[in-house]
């Protein structure tokens, strides 16, 4: 039986590999991305290709109704929900701290933490009310164990805020057999990095990890595919490194 899945941020990098692998693996899709409709389109078609059922859901995880609609029509499209990534997030240009505005933070942590957690809650809401458990993996990152001192420290900081929300989410909703876990990749080679000025950040930092390369978008979606199935069953609350030993 096919399961459903809702992978915000999926137009590109992580989510995007997340999303064309769980479509080989029998999971239907609701498939969120705020702005690159050829890049979900692209994925859409991939994930079809597999024989998976998808929904485009075009949601600004910052802005609390858009969320609202992408989960009024996951119930109105698919009415269930097995399964939910929370990737969605941002980085901004390098900054030491003393140039952080509060416009900046304001979108980092609106994105990245109180979108992350909103979206959460409303799917905890629905794998309640269907009484057949779930799983759900949040995306954090190694900088929040790094701190990432003199490139974006506001970035580590909410990744930290979700490490912290997997822990606590993951406590309150065991009882629900809901199972919440995190994956926290280090330097993975996607776009993100030329968002944040430095298109190149993947091919400098990536030799620096212990196995000397940068991680792929492939390699974190088969660890959230792990973390989401049936044998990761006795795993929840856990946060895991997808680091390349950094
Ligand atoms: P990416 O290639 O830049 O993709 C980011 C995705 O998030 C895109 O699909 C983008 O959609 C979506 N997104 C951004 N803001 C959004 C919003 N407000 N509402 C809805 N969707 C939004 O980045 P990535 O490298 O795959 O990163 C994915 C996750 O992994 C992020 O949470 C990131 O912090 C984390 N991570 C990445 C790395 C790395 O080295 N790449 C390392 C550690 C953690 P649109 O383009 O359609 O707007």
């Amino acid at each position: 039986m096919r399961k459903t899945l809702l992978i915000t941020g999926a137009s590109a990098g992580i989510g995007a590999a997340t999303a064309r692998m769980a479509a080989r693996q029998n999971y239907d899709l609701a498939l969120n991305y705020r702005s690159d409709h050829a890049g979900v389109a692209a994925v859409a078609r991939d994930c079809e290709s597999a024989d998976a059922r998808v929904i485009l859901c075009p949601a600004d995880v910052a802005q609390p109704d858009d969320i609202d609609n992408m989960f009024a029509q996951i119930d109105a499209e698919f009415g269930q929900l097995d399964a939910m990534v929370n990737n969605a997030g941002v980085v901004d240009q390098i900054a030491r701290v003393t140039d952080l505005t509060h416009d900046r933070l304001r979108r980092m942590f609106d994105i990245n933490v109180i979108g992350a957690i909103l979206v959460a809650k409303e799917t905890v809401l629905r794998m309640q009310a269907q009484g057949t458990g779930g799983a759900i993996v949040n995306v954090s990152s190694a900088a929040a164990r790094l701190g990432s001192a003199n490139t974006f420290v506001d970035y580590a900081a909410s990744k930290a805020a979700i490490d912290t929300f997997t822990k606590g989410l993951s406590d309150e909703v065991a009882g629900d057999n809901i199972r919440v876990n995190a994956v926290r990749p280090g330097i993975i080679d996607t776009a993100l990095h030329g968002k944040a000025g430095e298109a190149n950040r993947a091919d400098r930092l990536g030799p620096t990890a212990p196995l000397q390369r940068a991680g792929t978008a492939q390699e974190v979606a088969d660890a959230i595919l792990y973390l989401l199935s049936d044998q990761a069953s006795y795993i929840t609350g856990t946060t895991l490194d997808v680091t390349g030993g950094r």
